[in-house]
């Protein structure tokens, strides 16, 4: 849409009239703030970004952008680093004040406002000892993580975030709304459900809450190692971690450790390796459970403790506030080779500043109880969701960051399976979104081609219909 063209601003007038929610337009005093995204690197100017309040005004922005051939962008907790969540001359549909969450224990369910970030829900459930699962920070938002599939602190005990997702509520491209569910739209929940933004504007997830804790205690937190320990702590790691029980989740770092509280003087600055604990587990049985994360090596820091959730899922939040510079790529893996080992140890023990990392996830357990054709996440048969992550608050370093993350991730990515999670993928090209999707992408074209023939909903990581 041109700027300048006196019909795009009429268009755009008898839009803001529609909405029950403001519409923010180049100009506007809100604008620069509104336009803004987690990813500090992202820099771009839509033509209006519309806070919706509710479903209507999300049905007037999608018909506005069908109808007048404006590019729509979806923005839910605006977090992902790609950026794909607003762009340069787009209408954005941003979900930010669609934040309610509400809770009912006797079902055990749980609503969630389509713009929510997951501290919104953790403080909503953990009042009545409930758990959604999601991922490891909690500022993300609720949006991205569920449609890309989401793996976290409760991967090995309760399953991917979207094996939680019972119902959705969706603007779909022709206006109308729709509850997807298993009796309802069944191809488009099965395509929800991993598929990313792709099928249309999610304004509310229903979700299956599950109880967390002995009285909404958890046992979690990290153990650092020296970085000479690393290579074995690698192999202790492939063999162990599968092995463990369910209710003890354990992801694998290399980190440079903040300077500063609780962080003993000695590590600050320094880069190591660590394992994240989660023990979600009877408290008759924790000393038992906990006996492992003793087992390995020398730890230089152990820091295993009872916490809320809450406490845990927000443990990173302050590392990474809002407005860095970020990039980073990712792959799942089947296995950790010993040529991966090797290629972590190169590039992760000289990142290019402290906030940049390597994080491995599991995603096996009841993870990988549902078959990978069951839900539009095609990956759930490999063991390790990983991701590469360069972040400064330089903007200068921006290219270094870069070109880091790629060098690091071309050296890895042939002991991967081929394709990353859907949600750390950066500026990818449409085979390396093919790969991602895999074998699951044949389906998730058709489902594309019935209820996104156009391709209005383009700007995610894209399945085109055709
Ligand atoms: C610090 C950090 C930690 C992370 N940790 C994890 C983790 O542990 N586990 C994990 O699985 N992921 C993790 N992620 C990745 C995260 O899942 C993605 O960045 C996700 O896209 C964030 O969701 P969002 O709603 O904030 O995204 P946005 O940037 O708002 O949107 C991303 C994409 O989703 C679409 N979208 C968002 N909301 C909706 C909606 N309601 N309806 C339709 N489309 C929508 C957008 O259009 C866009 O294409 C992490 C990210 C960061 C930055």
């Amino acid at each position: 849409m041109d700027l300048t063209d006196r019909s795009s601003h009429t268009m755009l007038d008898e839009l803001a009239t529609r909405l029950h929610g403001e519409l923010v337009r180049p100009g506007d005093a809100a604008y620069d703030e509104v336009r803004k995204v987690y990813n500090g690197m992202v820099d771009l100017h839509p033509v209006a970004i519309a806070e919706c309040v509710d479903a209507a005004d999300v049905v007037s922005c999608v018909d506005h952008a069908r109808d007048h051939a404006v590019p729509l962008a979806v923005r839910g907790g605006g977090h992902n680093p790609s950026g794909l969540s607003v762009a340069d001359g787009a209408l954005v549909i941003d979900l930010r004040r669609l934040r309610q969450v509400a809770v009912e224990p006797s079902t055990r369910t749980v609503r969630v406002g389509g713009g929510c970030i997951w501290k919104d829900v953790d403080a909503a459930t953990v009042e009545h000892g409930l758990v959604v699962p999601s991922g490891i920070a909690s500022d993300t938002g609720v949006g991205g993580l569920t449609l890309g599939g989401g793996t976290g602190y409760h991967t090995r005990l309760l399953g991917l975030t979207i094996d939680s997702l019972l119902s959705a509520e969706v603007v779909l491209s022709d206006g109308s709304a729709v509850t997807a569910s298993p009796s309802s739209h069944p191809d488009l929940f099965w395509a929800l459900r991993g598929g990313g933004g792709n099928f249309g504007v999610v304004t509310s997830f229903e979700f299956r809450g599950h109880p967390v804790g002995e009285h909404g205690t958890i046992y979690a937190g990290p153990v650092f190692y020296e970085l000479s320990e690393a290579a074995e702590l690698f192999v202790w790691f492939r063999d162990r971690q599968p092995e463990l029980p369910r209710d003890l989740n354990v992801w694998l770092g290399l980190v440079t450790v903040p300077g500063g509280d609780p962080f003993p003087p000695e590590l600050w600055d320094r880069t190591m390796a660590v394992l994240v604990w989660c023990y979600d587990g009877p408290h008759d049985k924790v000393e038992v459970a906990l006996a492992v994360t003793h087992e390995f090596g020398h730890p230089a820091m152990h820091a295993v403790l009872p916490m809320r959730f809450p406490d845990l899922n927000s443990m990173f939040d302050a590392i990474y506030p809002p407005g860095l510079q970020w990039y980073w790529r990712g792959d799942f893996f089947d296995e950790i080779s010993d040529d991966a080992i090797a290629v972590h140890l190169h590039h992760a023990s000289s990142p290019p500043s402290s906030r940049s990392t390597m994080h491995l996830y599991p995603i096996d357990g009841a993870a990988a109880d549902v078959a990978p054709e069951a839900t539009a996440f095609a990956y759930r048969g490999s063991s390790w969701n990983g991701v590469i992550v360069a972040v400064d608050d330089d903007p200068s370093r921006a290219p270094e960051l870069a070109a880091w993350t790629k060098e690091y991730w071309a050296a890895l990515h042939p002991t991967s399976t081929g394709g990353g999670y859907v949600n750390y993928l950066m500026d990818e090209p449409e085979d390396r979104v093919r790969a991602s999707f895999g074998a699951n992408y044949a389906r998730l074209q058709e489902v594309k081609r019935a209820y996104d023939p156009d391709n209005l909903f383009h700007l995610n990581q894209n399945i085109p219909p055709t």
